[in-house]
């Protein structure tokens, strides 16, 4: 497998692959005919040590992602102490009993997809004042095993989230299957997102963050091409 043969980067050289990476944004998105300041790039960090985030923060980017609250709460309140700019995106499945450590923790909230996970983030969020950015999952190749509302019941959960909970949905965000192409996925979520007056679209990762920049993607989710393939 391509990921197997892939060489782990040692901490120091993220910084290179970071800025590598940064370039090849702006070229995607040049080609594209976008602004690179439309894209914001998500370094996602899950399972990766301080020393390999820490050069990607001295090197001035913000915005991070984890997948799990608990791994995200032993490494970020140190973490953000450090560098009090950074954002903390959640993109992994949550479940309603962390919808308390979630809030308190991230910026952005790129994963919920029921409405019993939307309304213990919104207690939540009136509770502490807090206010992360709200993004819904759809499932897009509606996958068994895979978080995300499938995409016929994505327009009703939208509506409850905003009329029932007020919520502040900025977006969508959607993960493809392994073994399809990417685009058609992209280009569903860009049009269920464009019938709600959605603007952000979170998709694309390290194989697919090209084709997802092309078809309108504003958050980008680029783990191994900064930080190395990841191991186990
Ligand atoms: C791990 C992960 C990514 C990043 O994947 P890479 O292939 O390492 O870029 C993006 N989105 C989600 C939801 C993830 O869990």
């Amino acid at each position: 497998m391509a990921q197997q043969s892939m060489q782990s980067d040692s901490a120091p050289r993220v910084a290179e692959s970071y800025s590598r990476l940064v370039d090849a944004i702006a070229e995607a998105a040049e080609a594209a005919g976008r602004e690179a300041a439309e894209i914001t790039l998500v370094a996602v960090s899950k399972t990766r040590p301080a020393e390999y985030i820490l050069p990607v923060l001295s090197a001035g980017h913000i915005d991070f992602g984890e997948n799990r609250v608990q791994e995200a709460q032993q490494k970020w309140p140190d973490l953000k102490a450090r560098f009090p700019a950074a954002r903390l995106h959640l993109i992994g499945p949550l479940q309603s009993n962390k919808a308390r450590d979630a809030v308190a923790l991230a910026d952005a909230i790129h994963s919920l997809d029921r409405e019993k996970l939307i309304r213990a983030v919104s207690e939540e969020m009136a509770r502490s004042g807090r206010a992360p950015e709200c993004f819904i999952q759809v499932n897009t190749g509606e996958e068994a095993q895979k978080s995300g509302v499938p995409p016929g019941q994505a327009d009703a959960l939208i509506e409850v989230c905003r009329e029932k909970y007020a919520l502040p949905l900025v977006g969508l965000m959607c993960l493809p299957p392994l073994d399809e192409e990417p685009a058609p996925h992209f280009a569903l979520l860009r049009k269920i997102a464009e019938r709600h007056g959605l603007t952000k679209l979170s998709m694309g990762m390290t194989a697919d963050y090209r084709t997802a920049i092309a078809l309108g993607a504003t958050h980008i989710r680029v783990g191994s091409a900064i930080f190395g393939a990841r191991q186990g």
